[in-house]
């Protein structure tokens, strides 16, 4: 019986993501051919020169705990990076590694939130971002945004969503679903309307910053006046370095954030992989350079992807800027009847094309914004195409 678990764990709900993974993985048991475009994973092997550091780790014998917030050497890295990247002078004090991006923003909760504290999330965001602020006590505070201004959150929405509860203000730039980025004079009136509420630290999730096509110049929050000491940057190498399962992300934050994180691992993972962190200081060592093929080849796709998509009436594009999801907006189909199914929202339109054309996508209610879906191009041309053809031939 569900009655004897928590009030917690019950007011959670289960990654939507992850969910219609599965759900894929099932009808293709069952021998459904599906072409899966739900999930936010590169279809790239780990680059060759990440392997091999993995590879010497464990002949060098790293096979003992290392320090809970990652090995110096990992931090002596990713202080490297902050610098020649973003411009930012992180101490070690400041860095903590965690198991991949998602425990790194789950720890920061833990350690900021009290009960009936709110966070803005301007939507559509990650899908996991208001369960983790839940499962901290926190409020989520979702601030809408549409197709027409390119989903991104204005300093005056900021300002009229800010209360005195408000403690938080958590985003990623590129975005994962909409692909929009934060330029400059976006983040920095953001920083000036944040300069009069000085309650509120900024959660920055920077993980897709390598996988960016040009447009917008990545900036971090943390990099403008004031905001370096209540800024939390997030970034990790799943992403932009096809490695997810390797489980590595860290933050660079004010010292007492990143203590108390240091000391909320300490109880529950005793730090991230030790063969994985040191795959990691090569990765983050070497030039951004040499991930480059990858980013310029979900460029390509990126094209070829809106271009298909933007021939099929009813499905509004933006033009995503970074990471390597499209996030159209589908409301022309909102109370028509397809092949005998009415489709009232985002939801029954994914699970439509999911059973009748036998793609995976997402629906845009688990980013917090139920007009679009989301659909990831992180798949080959010859996917994309095929996919796009069956959705064409269900419409
Ligand atoms: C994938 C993703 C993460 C989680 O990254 P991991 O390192 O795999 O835990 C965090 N934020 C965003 C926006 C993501 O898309």
């Amino acid at each position: 019986m569900s009655n004897r678990l928590s009030e917690r764990i019950n007011s959670v709900t289960p990654s939507a993501t992850l969910e219609m993974a599965a759900k894929a993985r099932e009808l293709r048991a069952s021998g459904k051919d599906i072409i899966g475009l739900s999930l936010g994973e590169p279809d790239f092997n780990t680059p060759d020169y990440i392997k091999e550091a993995a590879k010497q780790a464990i002949n060098d014998d790293y096979n003992s705990y290392s320090p809970v917030d990652g090995y110096v050497e990992l931090k002596d890295a990713i202080i490297t990076k902050f610098k020649r990247d973003n411009d930012l002078n992180y101490e070690h004090a400041q860095i903590v590694v965690s198991t991949g991006a998602k425990q790194a923003l789950y720890n920061v909760a833990q350690v900021v939130l009290n009960k009936g504290d709110e966070v803005i999330l301007p939507c559509p965001y990650w899908v996991s971002y208001s369960d983790i602020v839940k499962l901290a006590d926190g409020v989520p505070v979702e601030v809408p945004t549409s197709i027409e201004s390119d989903f991104k959150m204005t300093a005056n929405q900021l300002e009229a969503a800010i209360t005195p509860k408000t403690k938080m203000l958590w985003y990623s730039s590129p975005c994962n679903p909409s692909g929009s980025i934060y330029g400059k004079d976006e983040l920095r009136a953001m920083a000036d309307v944040l300069q009069r509420h000085p309650q509120i630290v900024v959660v920055s999730d920077e993980i897709y910053e390598h996988i960016n096509y040009g447009v917008t110049v990545h900036a971090s929050m943390a990099s403008f006046e004031g905001m370096f000491n209540r800024t939390v940057t997030v970034n990790g190498v799943a992403k932009a370095f096809a490695m997810t399962g390797w489980r590595i992300g860290y933050i660079g934050a004010p010292s007492y954030i990143a203590r108390a994180c240091n000391k909320l691992q300490g109880q529950v993972t005793s730090g991230a992989n030790c063969i994985a962190q040191r795959a990691v200081i090569t990765a983050l060592l070497e030039s951004p350079d040499r991930i480059q093929y990858m980013v310029d080849e979900f460029k390509e796709r990126r094209k070829i992807i809106l271009g298909l998509l933007n021939d099929i009436e009813g499905f509004q594009c933006n033009e995503p800027e970074g990471a390597f999801y499209v996030y159209p907006d589908v409301t022309a189909y909102f109370g028509k009847t397809l092949n005998g199914v009415t489709i009232n929202n985002a939801s029954d339109f994914a699970m439509y094309l999911l059973e009748h054309a036998n793609v995976a996508t997402v629906t845009g209610d688990a980013f917090g914004n139920g007009n679009c879906i989301r659909i990831s191009y992180a798949a080959s041309e010859k996917e994309l195409r095929e996919a796009v053809e069956r959705i064409k031939g269900v419409l």
